[in-house]
């Protein structure tokens, strides 16, 4: 029988284990966060992420405050992207409301994750940072992040005078499968290829991008230091596991098609507390409130990546027609009887890039692929991607350490019809 006061131990000090703690605090529980690294958002050191603004009509902010949580960090409302295509065409995006609101990640004090902890810590949270849970005694939350690697995101962080702003390249030959960005806020950039396949080239393709950006719109970048990070996307059968809920990218919810997946992990970080708090139960509420969003974003995922070049022009040229972009991106991913019908097909084209065809397997110690173990880096040192790769390294080292040690109870989905693109975390870590 647990007791209502006993402390509620959430892993991880993510958007989703700090919205989870928050929650918790505020409905009267105890909560202790255990976070492995000695600060939040260590993961992301200063990156510049959108919180995507249109899977529902209300606004983002809105929809945080209204769930309880802060949004006093520092932010950007963008309502224009302008995007180029393999051509070099230029493309207006635009939306009648933003589209996205650039946020800072990491430990520094505007960041959100900052903004997150500062709630947490308010609403009486304790906070155990260098605590590497692996395993958790009585009710818990598990929120480690992403578990291995859909999509790699690899680039730079820098300096500028340039202008805010957001731009995008859609071409197979800067970010295969995906796009390049560049965002830029308040004097700070960051530039990255955010490929869905071709992981192995990963360097070839940041300095296609940087190049193609520099070209395109003369990209200023200061004191330029890499980053990189991976995305891992899939519908669980279930989410609780050992009767404790799995909130965020750690149970795969993520925006399989463009990867913003910070919505997500805030969302179901709730959710999860309240289901803990005697509120609706965990599974049915994601299932309801964000599967046909996450099960859209896979449909579109599949037919992107089914375009190339000339289909990714044809999709620029289409959301222009509409005038505004926000209403064609919820288009995009609401209900609808043909994404309904794609779905199955969908499912078979989606496979996790654990398998990544572009590596041989020959003498590789590639991270993405996994077939190089912990030697991970062994891409030549270069000023573009080295670093990167040990920061994709370091978090897949978290999920190793927390998948080698956790007890399977903790992190295997129990129970139910395993969905068709989900693999135990023994099955990913036995993988070739
Ligand atoms: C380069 C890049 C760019 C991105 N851009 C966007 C974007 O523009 N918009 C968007 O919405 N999303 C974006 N995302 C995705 C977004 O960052 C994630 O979806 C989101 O951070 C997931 O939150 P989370 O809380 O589930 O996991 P995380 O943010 O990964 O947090 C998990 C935490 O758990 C900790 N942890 C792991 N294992 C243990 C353990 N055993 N014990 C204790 N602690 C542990 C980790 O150190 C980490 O702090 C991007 C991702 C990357 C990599």
């Amino acid at each position: 029988m647990r007791r209502p006061d006993e402390p509620i131990g959430v892993v991880g000090a993510g958007p989703a284990g700090l919205a989870a703690a928050i929650t918790l605090a505020r409905g009267g529980r105890r909560v202790v966060v255990h976070e492995a690294r000695p600060g939040v958002g260590h993961r992301f050191g200063g990156d510049l992420q959108g919180l995507e603004n249109w899977t529902t009509t209300t606004d983002v902010l809105d929809g945080l405050r209204e769930l309880g949580i802060t949004t006093d960090f520092a932010q950007l409302a963008s309502t224009q992207v302008t995007a180029f295509d393999a051509w070099g065409g230029t493309h207006r995006i635009r939306g009648r409301q933003p589209l996205f609101y650039l946020v800072v990640r990491g430990p520094g004090e505007d960041s959100l994750d900052s903004a997150l902890l500062k709630q947490a810590r308010e609403v009486g949270v304790d906070v155990r940072f260098n605590s590497r849970k692996t395993r958790i005694e009585g009710p818990g939350v598990l929120a480690t992040g992403p578990k291995a690697a859909d999509a790699i995101a690899v680039g730079y962080h820098f300096e500028t005078d340039m202008s805010d702003g957001a731009w995008i390249i859609l071409d197979d030959d800067v970010a295969p499968e995906g796009y390049s960005y560049l965002l830029v806020m308040h004097g700070r950039g960051t530039v990255k290829s955010c490929m869905f396949s071709g992981f192995k080239q990963e360097r070839m393709y940041v300095e296609r991008t940087v190049d193609r950006f520099q070209r395109l719109i003369g990209l200023d970048m200061r004191n330029p230091r890499a980053h990189g990070g991976i995305g891992n996307f899939r519908v669980p059968a279930t989410a609780v596991s050992g009767g404790r809920p799995i909130a965020g990218e750690q149970a795969g919810f993520q925006d399989a098609f463009a990867g913003f997946g910070m919505r997500y992990a805030i969302l179901s970080g709730v959710m999860s507390a309240r289901a803990l708090l005697g509120g609706e139960p965990y599974d049915p509420a994601w299932r309801g409130a964000m599967q046909p969003t996450i099960e859209a974003s896979m449909v579109n995922r599949a037919v992107y990546g089914s375009l190339g070049n000339r289909g990714y022009r044809w999709l620029l040229r289409s959301q222009s027609w509409t005038g505004d972009t926000r209403a064609f991106m919820r288009w995009l991913y609401g209900p609808g009887r043909l994404r309904k019908l794609l779905s199955p097909w969908a499912d078979r084209q989606f496979r996790s890039r654990r398998h990544d065809a572009s590596c041989d397997h020959v003498g590789c110690t590639c991270v993405w692929c996994r077939c190089g173990g912990d030697a991970g880096n062994a891409v030549p040192a270069s000023p573009a991607v080295r670093p990167t790769s040990v920061d994709a390294r370091e978090s897949e080292a978290v999920f190793k350490e927390s998948a080698d040690r956790a007890t399977p109870s903790a992190v295997e989905p129990m129970g139910g019809k395993p969905h068709p693109n989900h693999h135990s975390l023994r099955e990913v870590l036995e993988m070739p």
